[in-house]
């Protein structure tokens, strides 16, 4: 299980290093088996972000950048998903420093299988406080995040937090993302139903 504490001091270290609007932090899990040779591809499409699995071998020709890290303890970060389109967090996935910062944290919390680091999108900027809502089709293994309405939201499993500073200058957590529970089969439990 995971705590706001703890999505939250992650959040400080993206705070402290200027990366709040290139860099997020999402819960780890996954909705479909994927090929060996296979990862997931997120691309907007209207005004959905589409997530399809891809043969690894095409992120190149494509001009595909990985929008989602995770580490497992031995000091390197692993992408585990793609995005094409904009490419805010290269900067962050370039900065050893900070990366090394974050998998310390995780470490030290038992965390490094619980959360993942993920790249904001220009256009979710554009679209402050819009909030998102991801559909998940297991016969296509498609992810659909499509904006949604306040009641949904409050409905969905929180996955993805973006940070601000409070007025004392501490850091807190802000949910962009929420799956729709039903469909949802995760690896790791979500935390609780807040989403605030
Ligand atoms: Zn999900």
């Amino acid at each position: 299980m995971v705590d706001k504490k703890q999505i939250n001091g992650v959040g400080k270290i993206i705070l402290d290093y200027g990366y709040e609007e290139d860099v997020c932090v999402i819960l780890a899990h996954r909705h479909f088996g994927l090929a060996r040779n296979e990862t997931m591809l997120e691309k907007l499409e209207g005004d959905a972000w589409v997530a399809k699995p891809i043969d690894i071998e095409l992120l190149e020709q494509l001009g595909a950048f990985p929008n989602l890290l995770i580490c497992m303890g031995d000091s390197k970060w692993y992408p585990v998903g793609y995005g094409i389109g904009d490419n805010n967090a290269l900067n962050a996935w370039a900065d050893t420093e900070f990366l090394n910062k974050i998998e310390n944290y995780l470490i030290k919390n038992e965390l490094q299988d619980k959360l993942m680091l993920g790249a904001r999108s220009a256009k979710e900027e554009k679209e402050k406080g819009v909030k998102f809502m991801e559909y998940n089709y297991e016969e296509t293994r498609t992810s659909e995040t499509r904006p949604c309405a306040d009641f949904e939201f409050a409905n969905g499993l929180p996955t993805t937090y973006a940070f601000t500073r409070n007025i004392n200058g501490e850091p807190e957590k802000l949910c962009l993302r929420v799956c729709v529970p039903a469909i949802a089969v995760h690896v790791h439990t979500h935390v609780g139903n807040e989403y605030d």
